[in-house]
């Protein structure tokens, strides 16, 4: 939550003031926001390759991006193309073969 402390931290006290009555008086849901905001994250690409680091042009076909996880803890890999996508899910095979391996 360091973030958020900084966020805080940036704010004037006006502001602060300002925003601490919207929320208690429920002119602003700041969980819908935040629920807006996730969405659209996970509606866009990364600005970058997960595999290659690449710039990601968002408008090109061939640009991928996986969503992965459990729904209230996605993650996010994007890529430039399916090489890129291939070799991230390959690399991911393996690491869940080598933990399911060393479990037992
Ligand atoms: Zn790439």
């Amino acid at each position: 939550m360091y973030r958020f402390k900084q966020f805080i931290d940036s704010m004037e006290h006006y502001e602060l003031v300002y925003l601490k009555q919207k929320i208690e008086k429920g002119n602003l849901d700041v969980i819908k926001e935040m629920q807006e905001k996730i969405k659209d994250l996970e509606r866009k690409h990364n600005n970058d390759c997960s595999t290659c680091s690449n710039n990601l042009d968002p408008y090109n076909p061939n640009s991928y991006t996986l969503m992965f996880g459990p729904e209230d803890f996605k993650k996010k890999a994007s890529f430039c193309g399916l090489d890129c996508m291939e070799y991230f899910v390959s690399n991911m095979k393996h690491m869940k073969q080598d933990s399911e391996k060393t479990e037992f």
